[in-house]
């Protein structure tokens, strides 16, 4: 799956629209400290589908919508928009009738996060899954971030072997079993109550 460009727009230090274009092999963000680099990697894993603040080093998801400096006031949206290669077609089903997807997410003060792919309202689970199934998302252990690695040393074996199965990219079908199962336990819910009623009519 190539990342073809990453776009922000309030997102963050990122206040002005800001488009920038990914090539194929390596590439390389350089700039002083404070500059936004960290913010760059971050919109990778929001538009990603993460839904936790404090990876986002905030308190609230709200946190990534550009605050305002002395000169500029605060905004009220963020939205970043990533451009994926999907001419292998490694997209999941339902996702798979283009040669590109355009990943949208947008965040507005008291009214949350919504996402599209190419134009079309989705959920975050349709991108948490997205991502899932090509062995990247919000927590692959492709994005490292800063103090990640002693972390990583620290880490009990549990933790370990989470991040092997997010390389393996399996993460993806631990999530539709745990979805399977609830499915399941609603089911035999359900079958348990027609039962009931059924001994009643007899
Ligand atoms: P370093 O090299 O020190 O790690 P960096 O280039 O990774 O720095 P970031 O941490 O990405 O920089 O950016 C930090 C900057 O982003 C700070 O100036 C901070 O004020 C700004 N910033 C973070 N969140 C917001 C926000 N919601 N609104 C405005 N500015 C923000």
């Amino acid at each position: 799956m190539q990342f073809n460009r990453l776009r922000l727009n309030g997102f963050k230090s990122f206040v002005d629209p800001t488009d920038l274009i990914i090539s194929p092999g390596l590439t390389g963000v350089v700039g002083p400290n404070g500059c936004g680099k960290s913010n760059l990697l971050e919109a990778l894993r929001w538009i990603m589908g993460e839904n936790r603040p404090t990876a986002m080093r905030g308190a609230g998801m709200e946190d990534v919508i550009f605050a305002g400096t002395t000169s500029r006031g605060a905004r009220h949206f963020a939205e970043v928009a990533l451009i994926i290669d999907n001419s292998d077609r490694v997209a999941p089903a339902g996702f798979n009738d283009s040669d590109t997807l355009e990943i949208i997410r947008r965040i507005t003060r008291d009214a949350g996060s919504a996402y599209k792919v190419n134009g079309r309202e989705v959920r975050a689970r349709d991108v948490q899954m997205l991502f899932a199934d090509a062995s990247t998302g919000a927590h692959s252990p492709a994005l490292v971030r800063q103090g990640q690695i002693s972390e990583l040393i620290n880490a009990r074996p549990k933790a370990r072997r989470r991040v092997l199965e997010e390389a393996a990219g399996i993460s993806g079908l631990y999530q539709r079993r745990h979805e399977a199962e609830l499915k399941l336990n609603g089911t035999e819910t359900n079958l348990a109550r027609l039962a009931d009623v059924a001994d009643g009519m007899t």
